[in-house]
């Protein structure tokens, strides 16, 4: 870490190191009978309040140093959005204890690579993945036992999960009697893996410090703007990088916290949004896509729903307007990544923005936005200069702030800065106003002559065709040019399109050179861990596909 000089002349303020424990003490003391709403993996919905959370967080404090967790040591979970997910996020975090969600969407000899390599002591899990837990478990070299996230009454008869126990039975043994630990804030406190397209996963490993800032950060008005009137329900898993920050910038200002468990189906989703009122939510693109075809198809509106935050990938701007002007939902477009902590960017307009005709508006949406305090970025060349912010040049984005890795877990990768800054991977261009849009991750950009073509300008036109359900755009091998682009399409249910009204429809809308050689379609786009378009498999799979210009 890197030190700084110290002035002879310090501040005289008091110093109090910033602490994940000190949200959920804030939330009890003066939220504390806020409601925090669970659809449980049993079906059922569970309330209850921020005070009884912070109860029993502080009874599995207990419990994790009765177990012999100490300060640094890594406990992993495998669970949905939920009240004990978050009672473990204080618990094993509060007690300086390293909290780390794994991704049950990976395969089973992903997720015991990442446990052993993060030498978890103990596995949380829901009871949906018990299946996947006997998969691995004997895999797992470091884990001393696993913790069934459920009533003693569901515990399974039998299992060969080795030292098996039961997560209420653990509870109730432990008295809620716990002073939350004061230590370093430097410390860690949570870890994630990024997905790994490309490679063995790697963590970040995010401190006190910086997950304390974020939350604040994350919660301002141009950002996630949550406040204690809110209802915010989190599609974002909270193992997908802690579901944004919510788990905590929630808490922080008091609002109501939904969790919908396992059951992320439009019409569940729907449900539980008018049931309890949801004002905000956050998630990625495909989640909605589901969410939007269920209230299409049965005429539904939204009662109370009014802000939702979009990103993880590009959010299809049809989608955007989609939901503001049939429902009148405001979508914040906003990009980060799990290096990030997430949150990086967050897209909503200035004072001088106001007397805009509405396109222009819109299209400063589109983007992917400003970067909230404490993010700062620039756009370099290959050569590492860096490039002017007038929204037409793109170049490598790279990042710098207090929540932003400085080195992945374990220091896989080695030296990964660039004079100070990250380097995100993402291509984008920047405007005079500082608006950040993303052409495309470097690795999925079409290498056309010499010349670059941005792929998520393609999609989104593509998504903007009324019988356009889903699109993705790859580049495909041209004995001229190198690669040209091929659109690969899933159709709405019931709509019909050709290739030949396709191609048509970028007339216009992009430089003649940018539009796709040819058209596809496909019945389903693979889907990774996270909810986002697998971009390398639709590659493989299209890998000899011929265009017909060559
Ligand atoms: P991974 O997909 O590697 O697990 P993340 O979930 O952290 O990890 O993904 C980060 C990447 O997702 C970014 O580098 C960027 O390419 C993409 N991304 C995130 N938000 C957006 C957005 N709003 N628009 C376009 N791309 C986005």
């Amino acid at each position: 870490m890197t030190e700084f000089p110290k002035s002879p002349l310090m501040g005289q303020m008091m110093s109090q190191p910033l602490l994940i424990s000190s949200i959920i003490k804030h939330a009890d003391r003066y939220y504390g009978s806020n409601e925090i709403v669970s659809r449980r993996v049993e079906g059922d919905i569970h309330r209850y309040t921020y005070r009884d959370c912070h109860k029993r967080s502080r009874q599995m404090a207990n419990a994790l140093g009765g177990l012999g967790v100490k300060i640094g040591d890594r406990v992993a979970t495998l669970a949905w959005n939920g009240y004990r997910h978050l009672e473990l996020y204080y618990a094993i975090s509060g007690s300086g204890a390293v909290m780390h969600t794994i991704n049950p969407r990976l395969h089973p000899e992903q997720i015991a690579y990442i446990a052993n390599h993060a030498e978890d002591m103990y596995l949380f899990f829901d009871m949906t993945f018990l299946p996947l837990v006997e998969a691995f478990a004997a895999h797992c070299k470091t884990v001393k036992g696993f913790i069934a996230m459920c009533d003693k009454d569901r515990m399974p008869a039998e299992s060969k999960i080795p030292n098996l126990m039961c997560y209420e039975e653990l509870l109730e043994k432990n008295s809620d009697q716990y002073e939350w630990p004061l230590f370093d804030e430097n410390s860690a406190s949570s870890l994630c893996y990024t997905s790994g397209t490309t490679g063995n996963p790697k963590g970040a490993l995010y401190s006190h410090r910086s997950t304390v800032l974020h939350s604040y950060a994350s919660a301002m008005p141009d950002a996630l703007n949550v406040s204690a009137r809110d209802s915010v329900l989190p599609v974002v898993p909270m193992f997908h990088v802690n579901a944004w920050g919510l788990p905590y910038s929630v808490p922080l200002t008091g609002a109501k916290l939904v969790f919908p468990g396992p059951a992320l189906d439009g019409k569940s989703v729907y449900e539980l949004f008018e049931q309890e009122k949801v004002t905000f939510s956050a998630g990625v693109p495909t989640v909605w896509l589901g969410l939007l075809t269920y209230v299409g198809q049965n005429n539904l509106k939204f009662s109370t729903f009014k802000r939702t935050v979009i990103g993880g990938s590009a959010c299809p701007p049809a989608m955007m307007k989609t939901f503001r002007q049939q429902y009148g939902v405001e979508v914040v477009h906003a990009w980060g990544m799990t290096e990030m902590s997430p949150l990086g960017t967050a897209g909503t307009l200035q004072s001088h923005h106001m007397d805009l005709p509405e396109e222009k508006k819109q299209a400063i949406l589109e983007k992917q936005g400003h970067a909230i305090y404490g993010v700062d970025m620039k756009i370099v060349g290959d050569d590492g200069k860096e490039l002017p912010w007038d929204g037409k040049t793109y170049g490598n984005l790279l990042v710098k702030g207090p929540w932003i890795i400085s080195s992945y877990f374990k220091n896989e990768a080695g030296d990964v800065l660039q004079d100070g800054w990250f380097p995100t991977g993402d291509v984008a261009t920047i405007d005079a106003d500082g608006y950040m849009q993303i052409t495309d991750r470097s690795k999925d950009v079409i290498k056309s002559g010499g010349e670059w073509i941005g792929t998520i300008d393609l999609e989104n036109i593509a998504m903007a065709h009324p019988a356009v359900q889903q699109a993705a755009c790859i580049g495909v091998f041209h004995p001229k040019w190198d690669e040209r682009p091929l659109l690969v399409v899933v159709k709405k249910p019931g709509a019909e399109v050709t290739k030949e009204e396709l191609i048509k429809f970028y007339e216009g809308k992009i430089a003649k050179w940018w539009t796709p050689d040819d058209v596809t379609f496909v019945d389903a786009l693979p889907i990774g861990a996270t909810g986002k378009v697998l971009k390398n498999r639709i590659r493989e799979q299209f890998k000899e596909y011929r265009l017909p210009t060559t």
